[in-house]
Order: structure tokens, then C-alpha cells, then sequence
């Protein structure tokens, strides 16, 4: 008898509350959401809402603004109502731009509370404050940033020192009734930072923001931020990320939602399955991808287009795409659903991948 093959699954979610950062939900059995930081200075108000709707176009879910002074406070409310998504004001230390953050509208505050205790002991107020308005707080543990108390008891930086300071800080809310709360705990080191989040998620049903901070420039930080948010993601682990480089945070948007698609988190969008070339291959194929890549980008619906260097292997990695070339001779035999339909003439590959493309979207009711 036939096996009927199974569709391989990721482990299952992890049982998290979900909390509401404005309309996009977070945790429990919410899709996993991709977030980024604006990098403009918020006191200027039209610069972040152009980074802000830059950033929405490319598929940020959720945002976060830094407010280190009464300036960008003062930005807020304008950031907070003109903003196509959600904003999260950052705060640090001052207790008076968590209450002009709520007063604001923005949908939820990273704050640590045990920063407050020591500034100003407002924590009471501020979990009262944030409960009336349904503002959710992100309590963002960062390596760089640990309790002093915590280094010394642990000596550096480690999973269980970063843990130990996320869950005080949680209970600092919690002794005023506040779990409103969804929490991170990054740190630079993939290892340390998978070991941390996996051990938070036995000790808490929070839903978890995953980060490596100080991921580094966009080829390092997106190894490091796919390797480690892929270990949990496939644990179950997270319910919504950031993606840290030191690029544009557009791009940082592209390799969550990658990541995401990779894991099958989210539909996929485009999928290009490229050969890596070799010595049978008959056509340029690096250049062959980007092109169709290029010709491809933004494609309204989801498509998984083969292009394949030779026809060894073409014909059989394009039965499973969507569309598909395998070239040799200077031709391109083009494949629509595994079955050849054309061969072009090399020049002609990309137009004919296009052309064939929006037949799909067509036939999918797609304009
Ligand atoms: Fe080589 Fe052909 Fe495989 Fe590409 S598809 S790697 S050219 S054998």
C-alpha cells in the first residue's frame, strides 16, 4: 500500500497568555509577530512616520520608538495616532515618559520596572496607569544592562542570571496585580540567548519577544538571529521578534519575515529554489536568479519558482515549484506544475517566468 506522506511539523506552540500590543495580538495562538526600532530621532516627528509607513510596507506588525527626553515624549501622541502600526515607546529610566507614553496612545512601553524602583519608586503607579489605559509593558532584559546584584551573584551574564532578573522585574508589576506583560531576554551570543529563552519559557507563561541583541552589520546578525530565533521558533518558543542589525531596519523587517517564511510560520511570499550551480551548468545561473527575483519581486500571490542550472536535477526540483527553468543549450525549458510547457530561448527566460506568473495569479482570481 502507498504511505501517505504527512506534512512535517514544528513542535507545538508553547501554552503563552496573549496580551494585546493595539490591534495585533501576541502570544497564545497568535501568528508569531515581527517588530523593528525606528532609528530617526522620535522629537522628529516626520522622519519616524516615514521610517514608521517604510518599515508597515514592508510587513512590520509592530513598532518601537526610543524616548530618552521630554522632546521625544512630546512627539509621541502625534507618532502614536498617525502611525499605520502599533508604537512602543522605550523607556529607560524616567517614570514621567512611561505615564506621557500611555497618555499618548501608544500600545504598549518597554520599561524595567527595577530601573524605576531605583530612580523614582513608581512602579505602583505606573502598573495602575497602564491597566486603566490596557497598555501592555515589555520588560526587556539586555546582557549589556544586568542588575549589578545579578553580575555579582553570577559572575557574568548568564542564562539563569538573565532569567532570575527578567521574572523580579515581572514581579515587581506583579505585586500590584499587573501581568500585562510580555518579556525579553537578550543577549549577543546565540547559545546564551536560545538557553535563556528556553528556560524562561519553563519558568513563565509570558508570551516571550526573542532578540539577539547587538546582532552585528546585516551578514552576521542575520546568521546569528536566524540560527538562534530557528532553534526556538522550532521549539515553540516566541511569539514575536526583532531582528537587530546594524542596516536600515527595513532589512531587518526582510529577515524576520524570512525567517518566519522559512519556518513556515507565515505564507510564504516569494520562494526562489536556485540551483548553486556547478559544472554542468549551462547558463549563469547566479545572475539567472536575480533576475528572476528581481522580475518577481512583490508578486501578489505566493509562488515557488525552481531555476535550475541544467536539466539533471531541473525537472525534478521544478515538479515540486509553482513555475520553473531548467537551462542547457542556451534554451530554457520552462515548467509550469512539473510539466514542460515551453522552451525558450535563454534571453527569453525571464519575460516567459513573468508572463507565466501572472497566468497563475489569473487563474488564482489575482489581478
Ligand atoms: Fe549543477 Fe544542474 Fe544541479 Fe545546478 S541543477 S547544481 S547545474 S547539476
Amino acid at each position: 500500500p502507498k504511505i501517505r506522506p504527512q506534512a512535517p511539523q514544528l513542535a507545538p506552540r508553547r501554552k503563552s497568555r496573549q496580551i494585546m500590543v493595539g490591534s495585533v495580538p501576541v502570544g497564545g495562538d497568535a501568528p508569531v509577530s515581527v517588530q523593528s526600532m525606528t532609528t530617526t530621532l522620535t522629537s522628529d516627528v516626520n522622519a519616524t512616520l516615514q521610517q514608521i509607513a517604510q518599515l508597515a510596507t514592508a510587513g512590520c506588525q509592530i513598532v518601537r520608538v526610543a524616548c530618552p527626553s521630554q522632546d521625544d515624549a512630546d512627539a509621541l501622541p502625534q507618532i502614536a495616532r498617525k502611525s499605520p502600526i502599533p508604537v512602543i515607546a522605550d523607556i529607560h529610566f524616567q517614570p514621567k515618559y512611561v505615564f506621557a507614553a500611555i497618555d499618548a496612545g501608544c500600545a504598549a512601553v518597554r520599561v524595567n520596572p527595577g530601573n524605576i524602583k531605583k530612580f523614582d519608586d513608581k512602579v505602583g503607579e505606573i502598573a495602575k496607569a497602564a491597566s486603566a489605559a490596557g497598555v501592555p509593558i515589555r520588560i526587556g532584559v539586555n546582557a549589556g544592562s544586568l542588575d549589578k546584584r545579578l553580575l555579582e551573584k553570577y559572575g557574568k551574564a548568564t542564562p539563569e542570571a538573565l532569567v532570575e532578573s527578567a521574572l523580579w522585574e515581572c514581579s515587581l508589576f506583579e505585586e500590584h496585580g499587573f501581568r500585562d506583560i510580555k518579556i525579553s531576554v537578550k543577549h549577543n551570543d546565540p547559545v546564551v540567548m536560545i538557553s535563556a529563552y528556553r528556560l524562561l519559557a519553563q519558568r513563565c507563561d509570558y508570551p516571550l519577544h526573542l532578540g539577539v541583541t547587538e546582532a552585528g552589520p546585516a551578514f552576521q546578525g542575520t546568521i546569528k538571529s536566524a540560527v538562534a530565533f530557528g532553534a526556538l521558533l522550532s521549539e515553540g518558543i516566541g511569539d514575536t521578534i526583532r531582528v537587530s542589525l546594524s542596516a536600515p531596519p527595513v532589512e531587518e523587517i526582510k529577515v524576520g519575515a524570512q525567517i518566519l517564511e522559512s519556518l513556515g510560520l507565515r505564507e510564504r511570499g516569494l520562494e526562489i529554489v536556485s540551483c548553486p550551480s556547478c559544472g554542468r551548468a549551462q547558463v549563469d545561473v547566479y545572475t539567472l536568479a536575480e533576475r528572476v527575483t528581481a522580475g518577481l519581486q512583490g508578486f501578489p500571490v505566493p509562488l515557488r519558482v525552481a531555476v535550475m542550472g541544467c536539466v539533471v536535477n531541473g525537472p525534478g526540483e521544478a515538479r515540486e515549484a509553482d513555475l520553473g527553468v531548467a537551462s542547457g543549450n542556451g534554451k530554457g525549458q520552462i515548467f509550469v506544475k512539473g510539466e514542460v510547457i515551453k522552451t525558450v530561448p535563454e534571453d527569453q527566460i525571464v519575460e516567459t517566468l513573468i508572463e507565466e506568473a501572472l497566468r497563475i495569479a489569473e487563474e488564482m482570481g489575482v489581478e
